[in-house]
């Protein structure tokens, strides 16, 4: 069996389970179309692999060697094959387009589905399938070349279609009545656009009142969360990465717990916290220097003249 009916068999099946009533059966279902968007990705970094590489890219260990001619040569060795993290890579290297940020949630949905193990329903799936029609349909067309709906026969097509179709719509909605709150920080709009349900792990969450600082209720489950839960779910999740390499390359993070209210809703850049609303002072009243983002507090003053200060006393 090639890849790619791997590929086709392990949709087929998410979609089985995905019909099924059975409990259980969602666990399978998420990890069965995760595992289907990467034979499709791991497909492309076949054909793209030099002849006699031994499907070099595909592969996890990489080894020299030298041909016939005496020329060097990388070959995969092994039976291991690329993870997610090195196919990303790969992908970049090699200017493959896929969109990464429905992958993401289908990714992150998998990785936490022991915690939405209980709740995960109907409209958390329909989210998944929805991502992973959007994805194979995208990167089997411009990436493969081949006709997705020849590729993945009819059924599967036409189900995981229909399922996508009202999916995106109910999805364009919530987007929209999201976009409209007056969020009083552009990261805060940002972030909530980006914020799936914390008991089903559906993105199908929408503002309940078109208010400030709304109540959201999850059109799948039903649950509530209110302001101060979900902004602080909000902006730890939508800037983790962005925290994480920044810090990584010896900067500051783009966001911290705040000095005020103690909760991860500070934005450096806006110089607020998009939870209490508080604002620290960043000039120092005593050097006039900038006070650096790790000693924003509820005072005026820098760490050193603070220092200097207490020490005179
Ligand atoms: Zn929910
Ligand atoms: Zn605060
Ligand atoms: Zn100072």
């Amino acid at each position: 069996m090639s890849l790619l009916d791997n590929a086709v068999t392990s949709l087929r099946l998410a979609l089985e389970d995905f019909s099924s009533t059975e409990t259980g059966r969602t666990l399978s279902a998420i990890r069965n179309l995760h595992a289907g968007i990467l034979l499709l990705y791991k497909e492309k970094l076949r054909r793209l692999s030099p002849p006699h590489s031994n499907e070099v890219l595909i592969k996890l260990r990489v080894e020299f060697q030298k041909d016939s001619n005496g020329t060097v040569i990388s070959v995969g060795a092994g039976k291991k094959t690329v993870d997610v993290h090195q196919i990303k890579q790969r992908f970049a290297d090699l200017g493959i387009q896929t969109n990464w940020k429905r992958f993401e949630e289908i990714n992150s949905l998998r990785n936490d589905i022991e915690h939405y193990f209980s709740t995960a329903n109907k409209g958390a799936m329909d989210g998944a399938v929805s991502n992973t029609f959007l994805i194979i349909r995208n990167f089997i067309h411009t990436e493969l070349e081949e006709n997705p709906q020849e590729i993945l026969g009819e059924a599967v097509w036409a189900k995981l279609l229909s399922v996508s179709e009202v999916f995106e719509k109910e999805r364009a909605l919530c987007q929209q009545a999201l976009s409209a709150i007056d969020w009083k920080s552009d990261a805060l709009a940002e972030a909530v656009l980006d914020l799936t349900c914390s008991e089903c792990g559906s993105p199908l969450v929408f503002p309940s009142q078109p208010t400030r600082d709304p109540d959201l209720q999850c059109r799948s489950c039903g649950a509530m969360e209110c302001f101060e839960h979900y902004a602080e779910r909000a902006i730890s999740e939508h800037f983790a990465g962005e925290n994480h390499v920044s810090v990584k390359d010896g900067g500051e993070p783009v966001t911290i717990k705040c000095p005020s209210c103690g909760q991860e809703g500070y934005i450096v850049e806006e110089n607020q916290c998009v939870i209490c609303g508080e604002s620290c002072e960043q000039t120092c009243a005593c050097c006039g220097n900038s006070i650096p983002v790790s000693e924003l507090g509820d005072g005026n003053l820098c760490g050193y003249c603070e220092h200097m200060m207490n020490k005179d006393d």
